[in-house]
């Protein structure tokens, strides 16, 4: 099934010093891929590169085998979805349209919706919940129901892969489980890869089949949850008393930051 992507030994910056430095990985169709790692470290940036919209320096993003580059503007938007962290909507547009703009790349010479492509919008916005504000103006929500929209035309896009850059930043925690729902139902219901950003370990530890964390534009780690949320590789990365066990939901671990107050001399070499 379509919908792989992978990055081969990515080295990428805005003109003088890398941001990112080989950075390599393979993401397989309906799997949920997490990039997590401290500010600045490069992941926005890693993003732009997928999504087709910064050039790397070195290497190159394959996707279905196929080098980005070769894909037309419209093929690439058929076949990927990206949410960035702020889309700038200048425009008070309703809803209902916003999320039917993700039709765009499917549309004939003269953009003219079809029947199909209204239909798609609708159940886009069921799936993400929103359709009781179809026609409310983008510019009046709040931000979790800002993000659903956003998720809801990328999903009218229908991409095999969707890119999302820290879609739950600025929500609530009953707002971020749902959309992190989302991506899961996304996968399993519509084998969707999803790769995206997230800056919640214990979010990414509980959602993602595969993470990869990043510092200085490097690559740490790569793998399962309990193979890159130890103690060693996060004080590595991020640098601050934490503690890593095990969440009580299962083999998940957990990651607990430590406040300055609570370090003592008897939990040395599991807080900093
Ligand atoms: P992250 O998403 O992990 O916070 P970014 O990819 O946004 O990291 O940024 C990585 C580094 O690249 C930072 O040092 C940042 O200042 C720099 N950077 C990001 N965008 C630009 C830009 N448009 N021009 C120059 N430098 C940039």
């Amino acid at each position: 099934m379509p919908g792989a992507i992978s990055a081969r030994q990515i080295s990428a910056g805005y003109g003088q010093e890398p941001v990112l430095k080989e950075i390599s990985f393979s993401v397989n169709t309906g799997e949920c891929f997490i990039v997590i790692g401290p500010n600045g470290s490069g992941k926005t940036t890693l993003m732009k590169i997928l999504a087709g919209l910064h050039r790397a320096d070195k290497g190159s993003v394959l996707i279905d085998g196929r080098a980005i580059g070769s894909y037309g503007r419209r093929e690439l938007a058929r076949k990927m979805a990206f949410v960035p962290q702020q889309v700038p909507m200048d425009f008070p547009f309703r809803v209902r349209d916003v999320v039917l703009f993700g039709r765009s790349p499917h549309l004939g010479t003269f953009g003219i919706e079809s029947g199909r492509d209204a239909d798609l919008a609708a159940r886009a916005m069921e799936f993400t919940e929103i359709d009781h504000l179809a026609q409310r103006r983008i510019d009046q929500l709040s931000g979790g129901e800002r993000q659903r929209v956003f998720i809801a035309r990328a999903i009218c896009q229908e991409p095999e892969v969707m890119l999302l850059d820290e879609p739950t930043a600025a929500l609530d925690i009953a707002h971020q489980l749902r959309v992190m729902d989302l991506m899961e139902k996304m996968k399993f219901e519509k084998s969707i890869t999803v790769v995206m950003v997230s800056h919640d370990v214990n979010l990414a530890a509980m959602y993602a089949d595969t993470l990869l964390l990043i510092n200085r534009g490097r690559m740490v780690q790569s793998g399962a949850p309990e193979a890159v949320l130890t103690y060693k590789t996060l004080e590595e990365a991020y640098g601050c008393p934490l503690l890593v066990d095990q969440s009580p939901l299962g083999s998940v671990p957990r990651v607990t930051p430590v406040p300055g107050r609570y370090i003592r001399e008897d939990l040395k070499g599991i807080v900093r």
